[in-house]
């Protein structure tokens, strides 16, 4: 295989690109991912883009199933049910399509090519619309029956919360920490204060856009209420950074995702300080993702290309145990 096309399929934005053997990427493409036909959008951005490549290596917003190529009604896509990534994709250019979730595309970016280079444990964290995590432990990517493993978004980290997630649980991690979250959390801060003055409370009022955009420039203007959603957002980062340290024993933690790489000057001080509070022991270092929001697509290429392959295994009978033997 000498170039691939490499596909980013997120909640917000789809990426689209031409690496070649050398991991350059040549054309680099986006565009909003569409509320309805997605498969058509994605086939259409890169319909040249096929035609001059050998392999197709996508990185999707999941939960999916890797061995069969497909979608698992994604809560943050607006498009329910199954989607057919890899039989309609592979179907119509023709192609080789190795499917992998965006998180795990993005661990095995950073590992291969970027913060995590030379290291046999380590986590991918992604802070966007959604939070996701991809693991490499032992010298491998962790997939799981589905290539679902570490779906650590849906790590619970308030039982007693009524904040509810993109997929219905409550408490879960990504109900805060994430695009879709900040806004829930900003919501219950105001309700929680209803004597103290802030601009969000205006937005809320007025039916404005109170994205996680607006909160962070408001929160770096001054005003209290978004200060505070994002000094919370910083806690409850950090009590969930301490959970997968613990699940994983990883060398270090790279963080990505546009929510967090957009927010730096606000999220690394207060993520660092509360860390220790919530760690086993010393909490691993941290480092931002080195190839930026462009991770899941570096990653996506070098499964393509086959710098590292997904075992992806058919399911195998389950045979009924050998029966105890006899004293
Ligand atoms: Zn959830």
């Amino acid at each position: 295989v000498r170039r691939v096309l490499a596909i980013d399929i997120g909640a917000t934005n789809l990426r689209a690109a031409l690496v070649g053997e050398d991991g350059e990427i040549a054309e680099l493409r986006r565009t909003r991912t569409p509320e309805r036909g997605i498969l058509k959008v994605v086939g259409d951005l890169v319909e040249d883009l096929a035609r001059r490549a050998d392999a197709i290596g996508i990185a999707s917003v999941g939960p999916l199933d890797i061995r069969r190529g497909v979608l698992l009604n994604p809560p943050n896509l607006r498009e329910p049910g199954e989607i057919d990534v890899v039989g309609s994709l592979g179907g119509r250019f023709g192609l080789e399509v190795v499917l992998l979730s965006d998180a795990v595309a993005g661990a095995v970016g950073e590992w291969l090519h970027g913060a995590g280079r030379g290291l046999d444990n380590m986590v991918y964290l992604t802070f966007s619309t959604g939070l996701g995590a991809g693991a490499i432990v032992d010298g491998r990517p962790l997939l799981g029956a589905r290539g679902n493993a570490h779906e650590v978004g849906h790590f619970v980290v308030d039982y007693r919360s009524e904040l509810r997630c993109g997929c219905g649980g409550l408490g879960h991690w990504e109900a805060y920490c994430s695009g879709a979250g900040l806004p829930k959390l900003a919501r219950r801060l105001l309700r929680e204060r209803g004597e103290v003055a802030s601009r969000l409370r205006e937005i809320d009022l007025s039916s404005g856009p109170m994205d996680a955009a607006t909160i962070f420039k408001l929160a770096r203007e001054g005003d209290p209420i978004a200060s505070d959603v994002v000094r919370e957002f910083s806690r409850i980062a950090a009590a969930g950074i301490a959970s997968v340290a613990s699940a994983y024993d990883p060398e270090l933690i790279v963080l990505g995702g546009s929510v967090y790489l957009n927010n730096r000057d606000l999220l690394d001080g207060e993520i660092a300080a509360n860390l220790p509070e919530y760690s086993l022991g010393d909490p691993p270092p941290l480092a931002p993702a080195a190839l930026g929001d462009l991770s899941p697509l570096v990653g996506a290429a070098a499964a393509a290309l086959g710098e590292w392959r997904p075992q992806v295994r058919r399911k195998r009978d389950r045979r009924a145990p050998p029966a105890p033997s006899g004293r």
